[in-house]
């Protein structure tokens, strides 16, 4: 059961020495019921205060970082199971995967597509994250030969696919110190894979088919001086995985089970319908997805539901204000102002670029909100379209001064018009309608 505010607080020594970074015990206590905060940084908190409050406001699942500089990240701390109750952190990292007895060039080809791929959406670059490699040869001389290969190409996080210790030996000499995620020990082997992700400082993946073995393995891995533990549940079916995932992940965040508090694996590549278990891994609380390289519509695809489901849902997703072009826009061409919600900018520019009429999108900062909610909120006033027009130079990019706002902002024409000097031109209500709009109305 996790402490409120209050009473983490009544544990805390009351200094308020500001020694953990915080200004007051108060505000660390705070910190502490949210999971924002590790216990060790009071430096004066007894053993019996630490273990109750270790146990109850570390976050219910664990945050494990793969990789380290620019491409590393993290995965887990998560405290929700459904996404609208608060929001999910920390999005699943989905990795590549490529056996070693693939010829070099082809390694390096889907190296290099991890490194060097990206797709623009909503404002934000989205990769792929990382390359998985699969001992598909059972000799550790292949292994470590195709891990030295992506290594030398891209410092790209790695997961280091073998069941056999001497293979994951030879393959962490060329990227030990990397953090590369091991996958996996098991009952069987977990002694040596303990003892070389201790060595190398790496994340280790655990497998067992029940929930109890996991549970085991987890505990089993801690003892033995491992902490960055992710799980693969072993499923057999997408729906096995389902239950499994779902159950882990309510047995954690409410933390009847701490052992399952870590990240979940998913192997997508090996499942019946890849595609949709790439789907459901992300939203059913996988936090490694191991995928085989993707066609670019699925990976497209893939990318866009991440970042939907990853996305606050309290907080609308925005564009950054500035002038956009559609096409190639002239000193005549016309400038329509809008939000800078997300939605509606790209509802608008599918419109426009479908009239093959060059013009100027002015989009202006209400925050995400809607053209409707922001007018009857006041963020869009003439003041910031007045503001708007100065800020991104747009009267030295056309030589008319005719601005298009949309429908739902006409009661504003008037105000914009007088701020401006520009005249105002009140556009449709249903961006739909923008092309024939234009057609009809737009006289250069
Ligand atoms: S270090 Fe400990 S005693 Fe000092 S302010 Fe923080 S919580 Fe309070």
């Amino acid at each position: 059961m996790a402490l409120k505010a209050l009473d983490i607080y009544k544990l805390l020594p009351k200094r308020n020495c500001k020694e953990c970074g915080d200004p007051t015990c108060l505000t660390f206590a705070m910190k502490l019921a949210g999971g924002k905060a590790d216990v060790e940084l009071c430096p004066y908190l007894d053993e019996a205060a630490k273990s109750v409050l270790g146990a109850t406001t570390r976050p219910p699942i664990r945050l494990v970082k793969l990789g380290i500089g620019e491409r590393s990240f993290s995965v887990g701390e998560e405290f929700v199971l459904y996404r609208h109750e608060k929001t999910f952190y920390h999005p699943p990292g989905i990795v590549f995967k490529i056996a070693d007895t693939e010829s070099p060039d082809r390694i390096s080809t889907v190296t290099l597509r991890v490194r060097d791929e990206f797709f623009t959406r909503v404002g934000a670059d989205l990769r792929f994250n990382g390359i998985a490699i699969e001992n598909a040869s059972s000799s550790a001389e292949i292994f470590a030969r195709a891990v030295e290969t992506v290594e030398k190409i891209a410092d790209l996080p790695l997961v280091l696919i073998t069941a056999d210790p001497a293979a994951l030996a030879a393959a962490l000499v060329h990227c030990g110190t990397y953090r590369p995620l091991i996958h996996a020990a098991t009952s069987e082997n977990r002694k040596e894979f303990c003892a070389l992700a201790k060595q190398h400082g790496c994340p280790l993946v655990v497998r067992a088919k029940t929930i109890d073995g996991l549970a085991q393995l987890t505990r089993d891995c801690t003892a033995d001086g491992v902490q960055d533990l992710i799980m693969d549940l072993l499923p057999e079916s997408l729906q096995a995985f389902i239950v499994r995932s779902t159950t882990i992940r309510q047995l954690a965040i409410t933390r009847l089970a701490p052992d399952l508090g870590y990240p979940v694996f998913l192997d997508a590549s090996i499942m019946d319908l890849p595609d949709a278990a790439i789907a459901l891994g992300i939203t059913k609380y996988a936090s490694i997805i191991i995928s085989s390289p993707l066609s670019p519509a699925v990976a497209e695809a893939a990318l866009t539901l991440r970042q939907n489901i990853y996305t606050d849902p309290q907080k609308p997703i925005q564009m950054n204000p500035g002038l956009y072009r559609v096409g190639n826009p002239g000193k005549d061409a016309p400038v329509l102002m809008t939000v800078n919600f997300s939605l509606t900018f790209f509802t608008l520019q599918g419109y426009l670029e479908s009239t093959r009429l060059p013009c100027f999108m002015l989009i202006v900062d209400t925050e995400g909100l809607s053209v409707l909610t922001a007018v009857a909120a006041g963020k869009l006033s003439e003041m910031l379209v007045k503001d708007s027009i100065k800020k991104f130079a747009v009267e030295e990019e056309v030589s008319h001064r005719k601005l298009i706002i949309p429908g739902y902002a006409s009661p504003l024409s008037g105000r914009i018009e007088e701020a401006t000097g520009w005249k105002v031109m009140v556009g449709p209500r249903d961006a739909a309608e923008i092309g024939e709009y234009l057609h009809e109305e737009w006289k250069r």
